[in-house]
């Protein structure tokens, strides 16, 4: 088990000691489930000897999102979340790469119901780039169908979201795969387990659209960026299954998954059964951008 207890937790307006950092066992959260959070990376640059925060402000704006999804009584603004942020990675003064975790949650001692009182806390750990995005991953589509919008909404990051992946993640691993692939009510393709797809079909990229009951993906919004312009057609609509079989390369996009390549569905390899070329062209730009490289005044990142 991984020992965190020499770091200070955001908790409330204070930092307390990460083994302090407590809530109650009947608050709503807890109970319910009733709270919504973000995943947020920082990469360590020892040239620069900086921290750069990853779209910072775009996660916490989706954070402000999911609150009004999931009708918080009030609204935690992205600001007051950003400038705690910036504060918890200066004290723990970290030097290497960083996943932070803000949390906005129903606290009190109320019901299903409760809209308030709401609770705020962040965690930062060390975390470095996962193997999966050097090798690529072998990916089962699941028997477990993703929530849809007037069920669970998956726009919302909402913590209670995230039993439906473990469903898949959990079968998908007892099958001997590395990931799940959802399908959605309708039977198109949607996203992993906590992060979307991309197949290259002809050239072209092809993503599942933001109504296929994802979560609307920062990473996803990069890489579409950053696929545009590399002079790529990126098309975001509806896509089915079938056509993996049709597909030179695959990754998913996350925040947590960067660009992992997907490289067999089902027990078919996609393309050459190895990350492809675009894939990985695509992740050097990334890593580039994200930490600090190719242009460390990027408004994309938030410089510590
Ligand atoms: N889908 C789900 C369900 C997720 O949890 C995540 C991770 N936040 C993603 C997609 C990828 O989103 P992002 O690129 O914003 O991290």
């Amino acid at each position: 088990m991984s020992d965190y207890s020499n770091l200070l937790v955001y908790l409330d307006g204070e930092f307390v000691a990460w083994n302090d950092a407590r809530i109650h066992v009947f608050t709503p959260a807890v109970k319910y489930g009733a709270a919504v959070f973000e995943g947020i990376r920082g990469y360590w640059n020892a040239d620069t000897e900086k921290m750069y925060l990853f779209r910072l402000e775009e996660h916490m704006r989706r954070l402000e999102l999911s609150q009004r999804i999931m009708r918080f009584g009030r609204i935690v603004p992205a600001e007051t979340m950003m400038e705690a942020t910036v504060d918890l990675i200066r004290r723990n003064a970290f030097r290497a790469a960083v996943h932070i975790r803000p949390t906005v949650y129903v606290a009190g001692a109320g019901e299903s119901n409760a809209q308030t009182p709401i609770g705020t806390f962040i965690t930062a750990i060390a975390r470095d780039t996962p193997k999966k995005v050097e090798r690529g991953v072998r990916a089962q589509i699941s028997s477990w169908q993703r929530i849809s919008d007037n069920v669970m909404p998956a726009r919302a990051k909402a913590n209670g979201n995230y039993n439906n992946s473990r469903y898949a993640g959990l079968q998908a691993a007892k099958d001997g795969y590395d990931a799940a692939i959802f399908l959605n009510s309708r039977g198109k393709l949607s996203e992993g387990q906590a992060m979307c797809l991309f197949l290259v079909r002809n050239g072209v990229a092809v993503t599942p659209s933001a109504t296929s009951d994802i979560l609307e993906s920062i990473t996803r919004d990069t890489v579409i960026r950053l696929l545009r312009e590399k002079g790529i057609e990126v098309q975001e609509r509806d896509v089915d299954r079938s056509e993996f079989f049709d597909a030179s390369e695959a990754f998913f996009c996350g925040t947590g998954a960067e660009i992992t390549p997907i490289i067999d569905v089902d027990g078919d390899a996609i393309g050459a059964g190895t990350p492809g070329e675009l894939t990985r062209a695509l992740q050097a730009t990334y890593f580039d951008l994200a930490f600090g490289r190719s242009n460390p005044d990027h408004a994309w990142l938030t410089a510590v």
